[in-house]
C-alpha cells in the first residue's frame, strides 16, 4: 500500500482522461489511515481511476470515503458505481445535493437536455447511491479521516449544493468549480457557469470565504493545484463579473439569442489573445462550452428580474 509519506501531504492528483483528453477532469485521493477520494469524476472514467489507483497499489475497495464538492456528473457521477464495488464507503455531500445521488433521474434528465445522445458517451452510467451510505453536510462541519482533518464550508455560486473542503494537513482547498477553469502552466482563469443555479451574489461571498480561508493550494477539478491563490481568485472574480455583465447587457439590448451568444464567445476568445496559438487551442479544447456558461448566466439574470 502506498503511504502518505511517499507523497507530499499524501495528496494524489489523478487525471480521469475524460474523453481521452488530459487536464480536463481531475480527481484527488487523500492517502492515510482512511483513504478518501475527492470528486471521483464521471461514471465513464471510473476504469481510468481504478488504473490510476492501481499504480499506487490501491483498489476501490481500499477507499473509506467519497468526498464531494458538488453533485454535477463530471465530479460525482462515478459515486454509485464505487458503492456497487465497495458498499462500505461513506459519501459526504451537501444536504442540498444528497437526494439527487439517491435518485439521479432528475440530474441525468437535465444532463440529457444539454447533451442529447452524447450523454452516455460523455458521462457513462450514473447509478443511484444507497441512502445509508450518505452523510449530509451544510458547511461548518469537521471530518476526521484518521489523522487527517477536513473542514467543510458552504460554497454556493456555481451550484447551490457546493461545498469547499479544506485539508488541515496540506493546506489544500478542494474548490470544485467555484474558482473556474485553469490549465497547468497557464496564468489564466475562465468561468464555468452552467445552468441551473448560478448565483452571483452568493458566489462573490464564496470567493471572499476562500480568500479569508487563505489556503496554501487551490485544488481545481478543471484542472490541478495552484498556489498563487490571491492572483487566481482575484483574476477569476473579475472575469466572472465581466462575463455576467456582458450577458446582462445582451439581454437588454434587443439582440437575437444567437447574437448574444456570439458576443460572449467573442469576448471569451479575446480573453485568450495573450496566449500563444498552442495554448489557445488547448484552452478551447479543454474548457467547457461558452454556450453553456451563457445559458447559466441568462437563467441567473432572468431569476433576478422576476419579482420575489
Ligand atoms: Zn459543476
Amino acid at each position: 500500500m502506498y503511504t502518505s509519506s511517499d507523497y507530499p501531504y499524501g495528496v494524489l492528483t489523478l487525471d480521469t482522461h475524460h474523453m481521452g483528453r488530459t487536464h480536463v477532469v481531475a480527481s484527488y485521493v487523500l492517502l492515510g489511515d482512511e483513504p478518501a477520494i475527492v470528486d471521483p469524476g464521471p461514471a465513464s472514467t471510473l476504469p481510468r481511476i481504478e488504473a490510476a489507483l492501481a499504480q499506487h497499489d490501491m483498489r476501490l475497495a481500499d477507499l473509506k470515503h467519497v468526498i464531494l464538492t458538488h453533485i454535477h456528473l463530471d465530479h460525482a457521477g462515478a459515486t454509485g458505481l464505487i458503492l456497487e464495488q465497495n458498499p462500505t464507503v461513506q459519501v459526504h455531500v451537501h444536504a442540498k445535493g444528497a437526494a439527487h445521488l439517491v435518485d439521479p433521474s432528475r440530474l441525468v434528465n437535465s444532463a440529457a437536455q444539454l447533451w442529447g445522445d452524447q450523454l452516455e458517451i460523455l458521462w457513462g452510467r450514473t447509478v443511484p447511491v444507497p441512502q445509508k451510505a450518505i452523510t449530509t453536510l451544510t458547511g461548518g462541519e469537521r471530518l476526521n479521516l484518521g489523522k487527517r482533518r477536513l473542514r467543510a464550508y458552504d460554497a454556493p455560486g456555481h451550484a447551490k449544493h457546493h461545498l469547499v473542503w479544506y485539508d488541515e494537513v496540506s493546506g489544500a482547498a478542494f474548490v470544485g468549480d467555484n474558482v473556474g477553469v485553469r490549465l497547468p502552466l497557464l496564468r489564466f482563469t475562465r468561468p464555468a457557469t452552467p445552468p441551473p443555479d448560478v448565483d452571483l451574489e452568493a458566489w462573490m461571498s464564496t470567493l471572499d470565504m476562500i480568500l479569508a480561508l487563505a489556503p496554501r493550494w487551490l485544488m481545481l477539478t478543471h484542472f490541478g493545484a495552484y498556489n498563487d491563490v490571491q492572483y487566481h481568485v482575484t483574476d477569476f472574480r473579475e472575469r466572472l463579473q465581466r462575463w455576467a455583465t456582458l450577458v446582462r447587457e445582451g439581454l437588454t439590448n434587443g439582440r437575437s439569442e444567437e447574437a448574444q451568444r456570439d458576443a460572449l464567445d467573442a469576448h471569451a476568445t479575446a480573453e485568450l489573445a495573450h496566449l500563444d496559438e498552442d495554448e489557445r487551442a488547448t484552452v478551447l479544447q479543454q474548457s467547457g462550452a461558452v454556450e453553456l456558461s451563457w445559458r447559466g448566466l441568462v437563467r441567473y439574470w432572468q431569476k433576478q428580474a422576476k419579482p420575489a
